[in-house]
């Protein structure tokens, strides 16, 4: 892409260094750019910049945030007895668009796989763990229904199992080895109504 001048050039590559995006996609996104008013690409910069400069893990459940207790978290209006734990904060956001679940989450910030040499050390256990010394209910174990998910729910269930706290899955409406940041809200509602103990 010489023939565009450096600068140019550099926006398309940096764009294409993107998941998902390939390099029509990026030079498409970076002509719009370049057409877009200054102000906006200020205010897409600045966007991006300061996202990245205050992103951290809520303190509490170790959601994406930009404070130091998320918003879920500081919710007095939910039940802080009944903790949903997902692998990724794309799930969390998944079951928070379904508007019906009130109770807080735990982020594990991945899964088990002993094929990926990724142990229980290596997720956000301990935290949870700490967490469950608190008043609980409940724990929802709500991992993707990949192996991987379903290792950590096994290991976590046997992990809290003698605490007394009551732990259940979320039913199998979600097809195996789905992701569930890409399952309709409907098939997400079910899949926490019909959860089982374990
Ligand atoms: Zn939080």
């Amino acid at each position: 892409m010489e023939y565009y001048g450096a600068d140019i050039s550099n926006l398309i590559e940096e764009l294409s260094s993107l998941p998902g995006i390939g390099s029509k996609s990026a030079q498409r996104l970076a002509f719009h750019i370049i057409n877009m008013p200054q102000e906006q690409v200020d205010s897409l910069s600045n966007a991006i910049t300061s996202a990245k400069k205050n992103a951290r893990y809520c303190k509490c459940c170790l959601n994406l945030t930009d404070r130091e207790i998320c918003p879920i978290c500081e919710d007095e209006g939910r039940d802080h007895r009944q903790i949903m734990v997902v692998e990724n904060p794309r799930d969390l956001a998944a079951y928070e668009k379904t508007g019906k679940y009130e109770g807080v989450y735990h982020v594990l910030h991945g899964a088990i796989s002993p094929m990926l040499g990724i142990g229980p050390g290596d997720i956000r256990l301990k935290e949870l763990m700490v967490r469950l010394e608190g008043d609980v209910d409940e724990v929802i174990i709500a991992t993707n229904s990949s192996l991987e998910g379903e290792t950590t729910a096994m290991y976590i269930s046997k992990l809290i199992k003698p605490t007394g706290i009551k732990v259940t899955r979320i039913a199998s409406g979600v097809p195996v080895g789905g992701d569930l940041e890409y399952i309709d809200e409907v098939t997400l509602l079910r899949a926490l109504e019909g959860r089982t103990e374990l």
